[in-house]
């Protein structure tokens, strides 16, 4: 008789659960790390949350590729990968954002993704539900189109995975980040740093068909930043010659609101790029005016460097 034969049901269990997780591990080791994170000198962090491209095997995803892989923000990693050699401190999500939303609490639970009951804490807030109900929660239920993801419920267990695996450690590594950058300088300055399709689409954001502007500039209506360093990220990108709109239609998520604390010095902004300024939204292809645009942001981000917010 096989030995597992003579095992009790809960233990076989175990060891299936077992295997599960160690399957889960060599994925996500097949990646090295799902975080990359550049230690830097400045008072400065950029982090890229969406522009991962490394789908995890566990994914199990029923949509088409190409459609899921316009939740990216493609190729954000590229027109920073200057930053780094400035001395800016720079943290990079390598697993896709329709995986796990690091732009998320772990609290914006989609429970319909579930034929079990989620163990932890779920997020009330309206405001916050109104993300979940788009499809858009910690882990995605529908694109911006509204194709849904999956043609399967998600085990409890693989969401928890997720989240132990990308979440937390993206998150240490951006608080690590602006907590040095703090200690060292009296300040920090962080750009979350994310694209936007030219046009809003249906499941993005609560103004669908919206045309964007440039650039969109989001301190949560001026909570995450100074008024005054917002509006200095607002002028030089305008100066540069772009439109930029302030808190509309992005305003800042999770990684703005739970980092900052503009009265201790700790500024957080979310800057969102039009993508139709560097790239094929169809074939997902640079376009002409990538390199321009990196010259811009690389003159955007030595101005932050020389930038002392305290004295603004
Ligand atoms: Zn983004």
């Amino acid at each position: 008789m096989p030995f597992a034969r003579l095992m009790h049901p809960a233990s076989l269990l175990r060891i299936r659960t077992a295997r599960q997780r160690l399957a889960r591990q060599v994925t996500m080791k097949a990646m090295t790390s799902p975080v990359r994170h550049l230690p830097g000198a400045s008072a400065l962090v950029l982090d890229s949350p969406h522009s991962g491209t490394v789908y995890p095997a566990d994914f199990s995803h029923a949509c088409e590729f190409r459609v899921l892989r316009r939740a990216e923000d493609t190729h954000v990693e590229k027109l920073y990968d200057f930053a780094p050699g400035l001395g800016v401190h720079w943290i990079e999500a390598l697993f896709p954002r329709s995986y796990l939303d690091v732009n998320r609490d772990t609290t914006e639970i989609d429970v319909e993704l579930f034929d079990e009951e989620w163990p932890g804490p779920v997020a009330t807030d309206p405001t916050v539900l109104s993300k979940v109900r788009l499809g858009k929660g910690l882990v995605w239920r529908t694109t911006d189109e509204g194709v849904p993801i999956y043609q399967r419920k998600l085990s409890v267990a693989e969401v928890q995975a997720r989240i132990a695996q990308c979440w937390q450690p993206y998150h240490a590594a951006v608080a690590r980040a602006i907590d040095t950058a703090h200690a060292q300088h009296g300040y920090s300055i962080h750009i979350n740093c994310h694209s936007m399709p030219a046009v809003a689409s249906s499941y993005s954001t609560d103004f669908p068909g919206e045309e964007h502007a440039d650039f969109v500039v989001g301190n949560r209506d001026e909570t995450t930043s100074s008024p005054a360093l917002g509006m200095l990220v607002c002028e030089h990108l305008r100066e540069l010659g772009y439109s930029v709109a302030y808190n509309h239609p992005y305003k800042g998520v999770e990684l703005v609101r739970r980092y900052a604390d503009p009265d201790a010095h700790r500024h957080s902004i979310q800057l969102e790029i039009n993508r139709k300024l560097y790239m094929n939204e169809e074939t997902l292809e640079p376009g002409d005016g990538f390199d321009a645009l990196k010259a811009n942001l690389r003159s955007l981000t030595e101005r932050l460097l020389h930038t002392d917010p305290r004295l603004l």
